[in-house]
């Protein structure tokens, strides 16, 4: 038996805290997991001499594929009762025949809208490796696609658990095996159940599985778009690396399951509102996982979570216009959060992912983020390649194999023939079609899924969307300055990233919206740290070109245009009166780095700079990532005690839905703290929403916290945090 199904299937210990609050919390993505208890205990006997589960299963692979023949169900039933004979008196380590473990994974899939091939395929999963089941037997009884798809699981599985499990070596096996989507996919399901059933495995098996599905796993399931399977996985896999993190953020959910929903109220007055303009529509509340409560903690800087922010509502139409009038709707009735707004649906994602999102606050001033899609772009989004069933059948004139899969063509027809299908999922099924072999398939499909892929970056012009600008992946806005207007990027005097001011260093994320602020009167060029930011060859050419035209211009450091022309986020806290930070370099001088503003007690690294300065940027700026990368030698930086005349300055923004007053009450609130406000600026409010800067002196950095405490409790604040670099822990959820 391979070491993957010395996997127990036992009861997971993982799920222990989930059902309660889970159940409360009403609708889940695809109900997985319950799918794969129907089948476990379904394991043996029904009527007509036909166990139960595989009556389940095909009721689900009916219920996604109302086209699948009787010759594709009884072929099925057939899989069944080889797999269910062949595995007989073989246990898991929980002691639960065999089967269970193959008819979990095939339901997983079935759920999916896998079609019937897949299926085929995933029941006979382990049969070749496991029990007296050949190969050829495989393909004489099943056709030639099951037996390709049957050895390509089975090589991955000998690899997966092998003596080395390193994801590199994991990769490099996943070469010489199957280089069909479709063997991703039953590998996927495969780990999801094997996860699932980790709860008794020894402490370092269960680290070691668990950072390979974080590895390889998770990113191959997003790159194929399969989001529920994806977030099952993030979870299951936070529970392993991070218990006591993932044992707070459950303890948050369920007292948030405890508390009436917000999010309810809010879905039942868009459910009235839809109802009179006569669209029709499923409104739902859609609980965030646990993995992204995380994320959005991080986000937040700690700060607590409101009863909005554990799930987001998902409507539903029929038709892609349908959309379009929902949103219509969202953004008359109640107050959009225009910087939350994006069109997946004009853009998809690279992994065809398809939606509207935007963010309204109701009367209440309660923000609800929405996501608007159609039926067939939900199965996409929760389903990704696999809802698109034989990835061979629609770019060949036969699929390959007996190709007798009646049910590929079904439910999902259209998806497949999609103009909008992007480009990573088309390169992929090209490289499929062309590569010379297995491992040249496989080296680019890595390559991609280590180097990260193009971005699509949506811009705008005061709110209104404007287009969109495609760049690599780690781009900053100082590459979108220079994509977007050429030679003029030059002008570019600050950006808001998603409706908030930011540095130009930031990196841009896939679907992130950026304003470029330009000097119309293009008397500005660039700093010479903006050749730190930018990645894209034009905009690097542009700004080395121009700095050589113009030296004296940026002669000094910290002077690359007058104050004026900065925008406040990005404001130079420094040079400050004295060292306020200290370092072992002999004589130079030390400046705070604009980018991120740091303030003590952050962490810091120094670098060396022109003319010998040293520049300190807080560790978790993008800018030292990038700087050590560079080979950039890092110098040690220590905070001074005591505070610098003048105290430290900071730079802290205010999100508020406008109201009279606010800034009065906001700037008495600063007051009230003794702190002294050196700067401040207030953009036009945009759809109620408004955006205050306040750039303070702290007689103490200490003072920061409960600056940003006090400011939050202004009534109509709705988020405060300081100015600051693009996250590593960036949000990756839709
Ligand atoms: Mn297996």
């Amino acid at each position: 038996m391979s070491a993957d199904n010395a996997v127990n299937a036992g009861r997971p210990a993982l799920d222990a805290g989930r059902t309660a609050a889970d159940r409360k919390r009403g609708l889940r993505r695809l109900d997985l997991r319950l799918l794969g208890r129907a089948a476990l205990l379904g394991g043996s006997g029904g009527r007509d001499g036909l166990p139960d589960a595989i009556e389940h299963l095909i009721k689900v692979h009916r219920g996604r594929h109302p086209a699948a023949g009787p010759e594709a169900i009884e072929r099925l039933r057939r899989a069944y009762v080889l797999a269910e004979s062949s595995h007989r008196g073989q246990t898991r380590k929980s002691g639960e025949p065999f089967i269970t473990h193959p008819l979990a994974v095939t339901l997983i899939l079935a759920e999916l809208g896998a079609e019937t091939t897949t299926l085929t395929a995933s029941l006979l999963h382990d049969t070749v490796e496991d029990t007296e089941v050949t190969l050829d037997q495989v393909e004489q009884e099943f056709g030639k696609a099951v037996a390709y798809l049957v050895d390509g699981v089975t090589k991955l599985e000998k690899v997966d658990y092998g003596a080395a499990a390193e994801p590199e070596t994991f990769r490099k096996m996943l070469v010489a095996t199957g280089s069909d989507v479709r063997v991703m996919s039953i590998k996927l399901a495969d780990r999801l159940h094997n996860m699932r059933t980790l709860g008794v495995m020894r402490p370092e098996k269960q680290a070691r599985i668990a950072k390979v599905t974080r590895d390889v796993l998770i990113p191959l399931a997003e790159r194929l778009g399969v989001q529920a399977l994806k977030s099952e996985l993030e979870d299951l896999v936070f529970a392993v690396l991070h218990p006591e993190e993932h044992a707070r953020t459950r303890a948050m959910i369920e007292a948030h399951a405890a508390a009436p929903d917000p999010l309810a109220a809010v879905a039942d007055s868009l459910r009235a509102v839809l109802r009179e303009a006569g669209i029709g529509a499923e409104v739902a509340v859609r609980p965030r996982h646990a993995v992204s409560v995380h994320r959005l903690l991080l986000k937040r800087g700690g700060a607590q979570l409101g009863g909005c922010d554990f799930g987001r509502l998902l409507v539903r139409v029929g038709e892609d216009a349908d959309c379009y009038a929902v949103l219509g709707e969202l953004h008359t009735c109640f107050t959009p959060v225009i910087a939350e707004f994006k069109d997946f649906i004009a853009a998809p994602k690279f992994n065809l992912y398809q939606s509207l999102h935007t963010a309204v606050a109701d009367e209440q001033g309660r923000i609800a983020e929405v996501l608007v899609r159609t039926h067939r772009m939900h199965r996409v989004a929760e389903a990704g390649v696999i809802a698109l069933g034989d990835p061979h059948a629609g770019a060949e004139a036969a699929p390959p194999g007996d190709g007798d899969d009646s049910s590929a063509a079904g439910a999902e027809g259209g998806v497949r023939v999609d103009p909008t299908q992007p480009g990573w999922l088309a390169r992929l099924l090209e490289w499929q079609r062309a590569a010379p072999d297995a491992d040249t398939f496989w080296t680019a499909l890595r390559d991609d899924l280590a180097q990260d892929r193009e971005i699509t970056v949506f811009t705008t012009q005061g709110g209104d969307a404007s287009g969109t600008v495609r760049l690599p992946a780690g781009a900053s806005c100082v590459d979108a300055a220079y994509a977007v207007h050429g030679g003029f990027g030059h002008a570019c005097v600050g950006v808001r990233v998603n409706g908030r001011l930011a540095p130009l260093g930031t990196r841009l994320r896939d679907g992130d919206t950026l304003q470029l602020l330009m000097d119309e009167s293009a008397t500005s060029g660039p700093d010479r740290d903006w050749l730190e930011h930018a990645i894209t060859p034009a905009a690097r050419i542009a700004i080395t070109r121009w700095l050589t035209q113009y030296p004296a211009a940026t002669g000094q450091e910290q002077t690359g245009r007058s104050p004026a022309q900065r925008p406040v986020a990005a404001a130079d806290s420094g040079p400050a009166p004295e060292p306020v930070a200290v370092t072992d370099v002999p004589d130079a001088a030390v400046r705070l780095a604009r980018c991120c503003t740091p303030v003590p007690p952050d962490l810091v690294t120094g670098f060396v700079i022109r003319g010998g300065t040293v520049a300190v940027h807080r560790t978790e700026c993008p800018t030292t990532a990038r700087m050590t990368a560079a080979g950039r030698e890092p110098v040690p930086v220590l905070w001074r005690d005591g505070s610098p005349a003048g105290g430290y300055r900071a730079t802290v923004l205010a999100e508020a839905l406008s109201r009279p007053r606010l800034l009065a009450d906001l700037t008495e609130a600063i007051a009230a703290q003794d702190i002294g406000i050196v700067s401040a600026a207030v953009e036009p409010p945009q759809e109620h929403r408004v955006l205050h800067s306040y750039t303070v002196e702290l007689p103490d950095p200490r003072a920061l916290g409960a600056l940003m405490r006090a400011m939050r409790s202004v009534p109509g604040v709705y988020d405060v945090y300081r100015a600051r670099p693009a996250a590593a822990w960036a949000d990756r959820d839709r």
